[in-house]
């Protein structure tokens, strides 16, 4: 089997209606190129006759290969899977719903030629979609890019071109909850958007209802942002701060020769000041569950663009 320039990436799960026809679209535009190409599937633990769909694909044509998994384990994680099978050069990721249309895709390689290594689709419309949908995403853009210090291009899913070095970086973030559209923010390198129209689905509903994506949303900000780890020292320190500044006013009043609140002043400054440095010592071990969590996830300390000037021997 020749060695594939392009690898498309395509997770599925319970898309027997819509496989099909994406099949037909990529197959399509993909021969246009002219160049070699695989089509790697991840069937994501389907339980209609999806599974069946691909095979019956792959023996019409050995460029389509086929990565099932036991169970279902996410989208996520269908497409981390379906990189790690790929062998192209420039890996696509890609819905097998037709929401991203495959059309596009030269659009993207074409970007690549021009030396970027990430090219991602950004939606400049959306059909088809309802309006609970898209208000529920803008939302959670609008959080994420708040609490986390990687950039996440607005309205980019997770139809994107990414270059073979780009892929082995990925390759090697093994955390478990991934958010891919961050982790290819974060490994750098040169990046583009390209504006497309986000077609309705082909067929079937969405396999995205509001827990999965709310769950999505918690791996973004859990995944990229150590903040809710340390707005414990925050409430820790007002609080402190609130007693303290109490505690001076009643001393204040008293030596002047008045005495408010006597006894229950005493007890709130006291309650504040005892909340507070739970807080902050709370917070004091956040900062090391930080730490830890950091070493635990084991993402590569960097990445390397282009070595220059190791290769001479001399
Ligand atoms: N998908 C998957 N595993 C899941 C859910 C979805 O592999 O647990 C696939 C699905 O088959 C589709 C893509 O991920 O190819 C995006 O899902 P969907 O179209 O349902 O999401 P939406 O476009 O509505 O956000
Ligand atoms: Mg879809």
């Amino acid at each position: 089997m020749t060695q594939p320039k392009f690898s498309i990436v395509a997770p599925a799960y319970n898309e027997e209606e819509t496989l099909p026809e994406f099949y037909r679209h990529v197959r399509e535009v993909m021969d246009g190129l002219g160049e070699p190409w695989e089509l790697v599937l991840v069937n994501d633990g389907s339980t209609d006759h999806t599974l069946e769909v691909m095979r019956r694909l792959h023996e019409q044509d050995h460029r389509v290969r086929i990565v099932d998994f036991a169970r279902n384990f996410g989208h996520q994680i269908a497409i981390t899977a379906g990189m790690d099978h790929a062998r192209g050069e420039a890996v696509v990721t890609i819905d097998c719903d037709l929401q991203d249309p495959p059309e596009v895709i030269p659009d993207l390689i074409a970007r690549w030629r021009e030396g970027y290594h990430v090219v991602y689709g950004v939606r400049s419309e959306r059909e088809g979609e309802t309006w609970f949908k898209l208000f529920t995403a803008r939302l959670f853009y609008r959080l994420i890019s708040a609490l986390t210090d990687v950039e996440i291009p607005m309205e980019a899913g997770d139809f994107r071109l990414l270059d073979r070095q780009v892929v082995e970086d990925l390759r090697r973030m093994r955390e478990r909850r991934r958010f891919i559209r961050a982790m290819t923010s974060w490994v750098g390198y040169r990046q583009i958007g390209v504006p497309y129209a986000r077609h309705p689905r082909f067929a079937g509903e969405t396999k995205y209802p509001f827990r999965k994506m709310f769950r999505l949303a918690l791996d973004a900000i859990t995944g990229f942002s150590d903040l809710p780890l340390r707005l414990s020292w925050i409430c820790g320190i007002i609080l402190l701060g609130l007693g303290v500044l109490l505690g001076l006013v009643l001393l204040a009043l008293r030596l002047a020769g008045s005495a408010p609140l006597a006894g229950q002043g005493l007890m709130l400054t006291a309650a504040l000041i005892l909340s507070g440095t739970q807080l902050v010592f709370l917070g004091i071990i956040g900062e090391y569950l930080a730490r830890i969590y950091d070493e635990a996830r084991d993402r590569p300390l960097y990445t390397v663009r282009e070595h220059i000037g190791f290769d001479d021997e001399t």
